[in-house]
């Protein structure tokens, strides 16, 4: 029999993808999925419908989140999984996350008027089909208005850090990320590790023991931007600070073209046992059942 196959991280249109829950779970049955995670950024607002698609389809979909700690020069992504969706702090968690968005957008927009570029918060509203609005938006109003040739220029130009305009958002240090997702009965890991940007460095495992001790129990192994031997070295990372070694594609629909759903580097697979591992971890999950 075929292996049962899962994949743990994907974006939807309530974040940075451009996928609906529910095309992204049709997109996960035909891919031969059966287990899959939505990780939107800092928000759980996608589950309930992918949840409800999963059933209809016969695809398993666990809760998830993704939320970007406080972290540089590479950047920090901790995932939540199998938490109580309902939990009140993690709700209230998140607002806090949107609340900084509806202040950082409007000065965005402003940014991009004062370079000559004619657009409003509206367009990128309309863009964002009623999910999270959020950089990637402003990047395709851009695209859409032939202010830039591509998404990537739109970055490379104006939006990513550094450029003129970018503007901070705040964030949450890894240990606040850890510990709401826990209290809200999860389980955090660190997401794509290469993108801290510390190699298979002692100061990656200083950092490594820093996250464990404030209560991370996974890292995502297998990720779309790891090569087979990245993930060797993740995994023995995992071995040596008793982790579960998770792993997913990072899936983003048309805004990551390149990324495939399921397609989490060369030859790598990630099998049910890493879910059983996850659900046995949160406490989310033991007391109501799911
Ligand atoms: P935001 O959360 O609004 O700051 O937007 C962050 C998202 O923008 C990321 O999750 C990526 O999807 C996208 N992004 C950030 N930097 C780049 C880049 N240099 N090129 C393309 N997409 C990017
Ligand atoms: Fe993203
Ligand atoms: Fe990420
Ligand atoms: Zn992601």
């Amino acid at each position: 029999m075929e292996m049962k196959r899962a994949d743990l991280h994907m974006h939807t249109t309530h974040s940075d993808g451009t996928l609906t829950p529910t095309e992204l779970v049709a997109l996960a049955k035909s891919k031969g999925l059966s287990c899959i995670a939505l990780t939107d950024h800092d928000t759980v607002s996608g589950v309930k419908e992918a949840q409800e698609a999963g059933r209809r389809l016969g695809v398993e979909v666990i809760t998830g989140v993704e939320i970007s700690a406080i972290f540089g020069p590479g950047t920090m992504h901790i995932l939540g999984h199998c938490l109580d969706v309902e939990n009140e702090k993690l709700k209230q968690g998140l607002e806090e996350f949107q609340i900084a968005r509806r202040e950082r957008n409007p000065m965005i927009v402003q940014k991009l008027n004062a370079l000559g570029i004619d657009m409003t918060l509206e367009d990128a509203i309309e863009e964002s089909g009623g999910g999270q609005v959020g950089r990637p938006h402003f990047a395709r109003v851009l695209v859409k208005k032939g202010c830039v040739k591509n998404f990537e220029e739109a970055f490379d130009k104006y939006l990513a850090k550094g450029k003129p305009a970018y503007v901070d958002k705040r964030k949450m240090t890894s240990r606040d990320a850890i510990r709401m997702i826990r209290g809200a009965g999860g389980v955090a890991s660190l997401a794509h590790p290469k993108l801290t940007k510390l190699g298979k460095t002692g100061q990656f495992e200083a950092l490594m023991a820093q996250l464990v001790d404030e209560g991370l129990q996974g890292i995502e192994m297998y990720s779309s931007c790891q090569s087979r031997e990245e993930a060797n070295y993740f995994r023995d990372v995992s071995k040596r600070f008793g982790l579960i070694a998770t792993g997913g594609s990072d899936f983003h629909g048309a805004n990551k073209p390149e990324i495939e759903l399921g397609w989490m580097g060369d030859g790598a697979r990630l099998g049910y046992d890493t879910v059983e591992l996850l659900k046995g971890a949160s406490n989310g999950n033991r007391k109501s059942g799911v």
